[in-house]
Formats: C-alpha cells, sequence, structure tokens
C-alpha cells in the first residue's frame, strides 16, 4: 500500500538543513521548506534524510539458519569447541540436527567425522568453515545423508571412507537434509533498523523453491524490501515484481576450478537467458581464471567481480578495460583483519579488498556484507572502509582507505547498477529512504547503524528507532 501521503518535517536534504519532504505513492512528491500540512507527518528533528542503503551481495537464507545455528567463530582452542558444541547437544532432543558455522581451523585443526563424533556422538552434526564452502558431518549426520554413496563432493579416505567434509556441497545436501526454509522476519526486521531498503541475494543455490519462499516473504512483509536474486541457472521473476532478476552467479573453488571452456560455456548460457554475470573470486587463481573467461567471452554491462578478494595490481587494468563491476565487502577488513595480517603474505597485503585504487582506476566499485560470513551492518561496512582498522585494533592496507562519504556511496547505487551513481532523495525518486538521527556530516564522523532514526520502502515506515 502507498497511496497515502506522508511529509517528512525538518530533515538535512542534499545538505540543506530545515528540508520537508513529502512522498506520495511510493514517490518523493516535493522537497522544500515549509511544505503545508497535508496527511500524516514525521519529524526528522534536523536528522538527514537519505536514500536506503543497498546491500549488493547477501545470502537471505543462509543468513536466516544462522539464527538457529551454534556459532564457533569465537572458540578460543579444541577445549572451546568441545564446551560449545557438548552444551548445545546438551540442549537439543538425541536424534535432532545441530547446525554450527564459523569453524575455523586454528580452532582445533581441521575436523573429520570421527572428531565430531566424540564431541555430539547422539546428534547428527554438521560443522560449516568460516568459508562457507566446507561442512563437516559426524557420523550420524553422515549416514542420515547418504555419504557413501553420496556424490563427488563428499571427501574420502584412501580406502574410500568418507572423513566427514563435503566440499561445496550445499545443493546436494540440502536435498539429502531437506529444505526446511528458516524464517525470515527477522533477518528483514534486522536488515530494515539498519537502513537497508534492498538487498541483491547473491546465492548460486537459489532455485525456483527458494526463489519462491523469498517472494512469499517479500509479500507477506517479513521481507519488507526491494528484492534482486542470482541464480546459477535459469530463473525468471514474478509478474509482481516480489524480487527482480540479478546477475547469473558462477561460484568458483580454487580447489577445483572449472576448465575455461565449461566457464566460458556458463558465461554464454547466461547470455542467452539476457542476465549479466557475477563471479565469486576470493583468491588471485580465481580472478586470474575469471578474467580469462570473460576476455574470451566477452564482458558485457553489469559483469561482476564478487568479494575481489585478492587483486593484484597487475589485473586492475585488465578488470577497467572490461568494464567489470567489483562488489566487495569492506566488513572483511574489521572482521578478519587480524587473521589475514598473519596468514597472508606480507607482500599481498595491498591486494586484500582493494578499494581505493579500483575507484581511482575508474572501476565501478559496490559495497556489501556477503552475510551471514560478516555482519549484515552497512554502517560497520563503511567504518572499515574508511579506516581499514582491524578487530584488534591494526591497519590493514591503508593505502585502500576511502573517505566516509565514498563508502557510503559504495552502498547507494541502485540494485540493478552497484557502484553506479549514489541515488538521491529528489522528487520523483522512489520513496525507500533512511532518516538519521543526526546530520549526515556528524554521522560519517562515527558511522553507526544507531543513528537511523527509521527507514521508509516505498513510502512506507519498516522501521522507526524507539
Ligand atoms: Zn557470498
Amino acid at each position: 500500500m502507498s497511496g497515502g501521503s506522508l511529509t517528512i518535517r525538518d530533515a538535512e536534504v542534499g545538505g540543506r538543513a530545515g528540508q520537508d519532504v513529502r512522498l506520495r505513492a511510493g514517490r518523493i512528491l516535493e522537497v522544500g521548506e515549509g511544505l503545508s500540512a497535508r496527511g500524516l507527518e514525521l519529524d526528522a528533528h534536523g536528522g538527514a534524510l537519505i536514500c536506503g542503503l543497498a546491500d549488493h551481495h547477501v545470502h537471505l537464507l543462509a543468513t536466516a539458519a544462522e539464527a538457529d545455528s551454534l556459532r564457533l567463530a569465537d572458540a578460543a582452542d579444541a577445549a572451546g569447541l568441545a564446551e560449545r558444541i557438548r552444551a548445545w547437544a546438551a540442549r537439543r532432543p538425541p536424534g535432532s540436527w545441530l547446525r554450527a558455522t564459523g569453524y575455523h581451523e586454528r580452532t582445533a585443526g581441521q575436523l573429520d567425522r570421527d572428531d565430531l563424533d566424540r564431541l555430539a556422538p547422539d546428534h547428527p552434526l554438521r560443522v560449516q568453515d568460516q568459508s562457507g564452502g566446507l561442512w563437516v558431518l559426524n557420523g550420524p549426520a553422515l549416514a542420515l545423508v547418504g555419504a557413501e554413496q553420496g556424490p563427488p563432493c563428499v571427501e574420502r579416505d584412501a580406502g574410500g571412507r568418507p572423513t566427514g567434509r563435503i566440499w561445496r556441497g550445499d545443493a546436494w545436501l540440502g536435498e539429502r537434509i531437506g529444505r526446511a526454509f528458516p524464517p525470515l522476519a527477522r533477518v528483514g526486521a534486522a536488515l530494515a533498523a539498519k537502513g537497508v531498503t534492498a538487498v541483491m541475494d547473491a546465492s548460486a543455490s537459489t532455485g525456483p523453491a527458494e526463489a519462491q519462499r523469498l517472494a512469499e516473504a517479500v509479500r507477506s512483509g517479513d521481507l519488507p524490501l526491494r528484492l534482486g536474486l542470482m541464480s546459477a541457472g535459469p530463473l525468471e521473476a514474478p509478474a509482481d515484481g516480489a524480487f527482480s532478476m540479478g546477475p547469473v552467479k558462477v561460484l568458483l573453488d580454487e580447489r577445483d576450478l572449472p576448465p575455461l571452456g565449461d566457464f566460458i560455456g556458463r558465461i554464454e548460457a547466461a547470455r542467452g537467458w539476457g542476465r549479466p554475470v557475477a563471479v565469486h573470486c576470493v583468491t588471485a587463481a580465481e580472478l586470474a581464471l575469471t578474467l580469462a573467461a570473460f576476455e574470451a567471452a566477452g564482458a558485457r554491462s553489469g559483469d561482476r567481480i564478487e568479494h575481489g578478494g585478492l587483486v593484484p595490481a597487475e589485473a586492475i587494468p585488465m578488470i577497467v578495460r572490461m568494464a567489470l563491476t567489483v562488489v566487495t565487502q569492506p566488513g572483511f577488513v574489521f572482521e578478519r583483519g587480524d587473521r589475514y595480517r598473519s596468514e597472508v603474505d606480507p607482500a599481498e597485503h595491498d591486494d586484500l579488498y582493494r578499494c581505493a585504487s579500483l575507484l581511482e582506476a575508474g572501476i565501478p566499485v559496490a559495497g556489501s556484507s556477503d552475510a551471514p560470513y560478516s555482519a549484515a551492518d552497512p554502517w560497520a561496512a563503511i567504518r572499515a572502509a574508511a579506516s581499514r582498522a582491524t578487530r584488534g585494533g591494526r591497519a590493514l592496507g591503508l593505502r585502500e582507505r576511502i573517505a566516509p562519504r565514498t563508502a557510503l556511496h559504495l552502498f547507494l547505487g541502485d540494485l540493478a547498477r552497484p557502484g553506479g551513481p549514489p541515488r538521491r532523495a529528489t522528487p520523483g525518486a522512489a520513496a525507500d529512504l533512511c532518516l538519521l538521527k543526526a546530520p549526515l556530516a556528524t554521522v560519517l564522523d562515527s558511522p553507526s547503524s544507531e543513528l537511523v532514526a527509521a527507514t521508509l520502502v516505498d513510502g512506507q515506515v519498516i522501521y522507526e528507532a524507539r
């Protein structure tokens, strides 16, 4: 419903204080001082009114599932890991699935089925690696999914026994475990509270069932946002616009890169569906293969490099020449920066999650969270992009620092044009808006989602701070 009129009073708009903004039929009707009273009113108390933020790369169903999972990212060591899993198992009826995420090898080394059997003998348990690409299952879980007869994603030891590790096997595991879709309302509310009005779901695993579930959540208001969906295969947007089609997602795995010819074939298939291509590129090898594939198949407007986790300087001119967009996650600098500093070759530190150098080269750069792999909070990402500070307070790639306002702009491009010009709250624009508690310069001095006062989509208030 977007028919009613709403007037926002005393907002800072486009750098001008004391503006009133009238919304009607889901659009900004007029902006000016002292607009006459008409319909509902919202007092901005001098805060800035900007367009709602877009998170250009998230995984909504995984983020929702996360809410029902045990987080292992902060388990300190093997004893801590064991304690967390035992306590979690004790609260769940024997035989029910346990799901844990965010595991990193530094905690207790690379896990296998036998390790997990010792920790949770009475529950089927699956533990996801922090990269998102690896699940480790214990014995009961392997039996339930039929791993003995499983596909090549099931790792086996020399004797052919499954080790418990399933590499990039989400689609197969989903089929075997059954897809009980998690509720999405919490995720929708959390995004709204951060001023987010649009998200692009970048999951390669999205098929018709996932798309339908997400569309239902948009229609019911559980996800009160503009939604775009990537998918690996063909998919059509519904007539009611519950979601729009994003690029075709190509998920690469450095351990098992596809032959160049196959990759080119996938790009050509996407062209047949009239869609651009977005490629997961975290490592330099993934990026090199991607650039070779785009070179051979021909890049077109809208093609994207997702993550850009490691971009060697010599790749930048190629990205420019092919007019590719980079959709990055500055939040990883904060969340994983301390680990990068100790584990990545210092000669490559400047290549990690580049930002300034890409923008200077003229490459369109967009911001995103990759939630649930980093926090679904664009303001935390804006802080990280502007400071390049790690959680431990160290600096990572200071050369890649950008101004806070530039960092905000990474999240203001249109969903269909990430890295494009920032949307502006001007008459005629969609009333997808973020009202802040202070003028923009004040907010950008210390960016925080705490400073979001209200969020509107299609002229409707979907979040209001208390
Ligand atoms: Zn992702």
